[in-house]
C-alpha cells in the first residue's frame, strides 16, 4: 500500500481552480519532487495534504485512511509535517525554543523536558546545535530555513513536506542543504515530498518528479524522463 495517495484532488478559491483532478501516490521511503511554475498549485497541494486547507474535491489518504476533514494538528499527529515557504520563526524566542514548539505540536511529545531534549537532538541533525541558545531572529536566511526544517522534524513525521527550503540560498548553502536533507531522510526513515525551484537540486535529490501546470498534473517520472518530456518543456518555455 502507498504511504500517501491523492485521488482526483481539486481545490477552488472562488472562481480559480488552484488544483484540478490531481492524482498520484507516494511509497514509503521515496523522495519525490513537485515541480511547476509560479502559481502552478504546489503550495496549495501541501496545504491540502497537511490539513491547512480542505480540498474542494477528491480524496487524500495516508496509509489508506482519509485525511480529508482532519485539522492540521490531527494530520501532524498522523505523521505528516510541512515547512512553510516564507519562514516565520518566533524571532524573540531561542532557536531551541522554536524547535521545541514543533515537538509539542500535534502531541508528538507531551512531556516538556523530553520535548526540549528531542528539540536539541534535532537541532544537531540540521546543523544548528551551536546556535541553540541564540535568538531565532539572529539567524541568517539559511539558518532560518534549517530551523524551519527542525521545527517540522521535531513533530516526528513519517512524511516530510519541504516547501522551497533552498530558495534564496547561495550555491554552497544549497549543496549543504541537500546533504542535510539526505542525512535526515536516512536517519529518521522519512518519506519526503519536495517543492523546489532550484531545478538541479530537485533532479539530483529525487528519484521521481511530479509536474503541475495551471493546477493539473502534466507529467510524472524519473528526473531524466521529466527533463525531456515535451509537455514539461512546453510548460516551461511558455508554449501552450
Ligand atoms: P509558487 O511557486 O509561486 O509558490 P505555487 O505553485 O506554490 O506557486 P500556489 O501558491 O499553490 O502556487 O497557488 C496556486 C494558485 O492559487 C495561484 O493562482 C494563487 O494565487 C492561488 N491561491 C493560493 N492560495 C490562495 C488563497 N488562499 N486564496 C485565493 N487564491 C489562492
Amino acid at each position: 500500500m502507498s504511504l500517501l495517495e491523492l485521488q482526483a484532488v481539486g481545490k477552488r478559491f472562488g472562481g480559480l481552480k488552484a488544483l484540478d483532478d490531481v492524482s498520484f501516490t507516494i511509497d514509503s521511503g521515496e523522495m519525490v519532487g513537485l515541480m511547476g511554475a509560479n502559481g502552478a498549485g504546489k503550495t496549495t497541494l501541501f496545504s491540502l495534504v497537511a490539513g491547512n486547507e480542505r480540498p474542494s474535491a477528491g480524496e487524500i489518504r495516508l496509509d489508506g485512511r482519509s485525511l480529508v476533514g482532519r485539522r492540521a494538528d490531527q494530520v501532524a499527529a498522523r505523521g505528516i509535517a510541512r515547512t512553510f515557504q516564507i519562514v516565520r520563526p518566533f524571532r524573540g524566542l531561542t532557536v531551541r525554543e522554536n524547535a521545541r514548539i514543533g515537538a509539542l505540536f500535534g502531541s508528538a511529545e507531551r512531556r516538556p523536558d523530553a520535548a526540549d531534549e528531542f528539540a536539541l537532538s534535532i537541532l544537531a541533525d540540521v546543523g544548528l546545535a551551536d546556535r541553540a541558545d541564540a535568538l531565532a531572529g539572529s539567524l541568517t536566511l539559511a539558518g532560518q530555513k534549517r530551523l524551519e526544517i527542525a521545527r517540522a522534524l521535531a513533530q516526528r513525521p513519517r512524511l516530510l513536506l519541504l516547501d522551497e527550503v533552498m530558495a534564496g540560498l547561495t550555491p554552497t548553502e544549497i549543496a549543504d542543504a541537500m546533504a542535510m536533507i539526505r542525512r535526515i531522510k536516512e536517519k529518521h526513515g522519512l518519506t519526503v515530498l519536495v517543492i523546489e525551484h532550484v531545478m538541479s537540486a530537485l533532479m539530483d535529490l529525487c528519484q521521481r518528479i511530479i509536474v503541475l501546470h495551471h493546477g493539473m498534473k502534466i507529467a510524472e517520472g524519473t528526473p531524466q524522463a521529466i527533463a525531456r518530456d515535451p509537455r514539461v518543456l512546453d510548460a516551461y518555455l511558455g508554449v501552450e
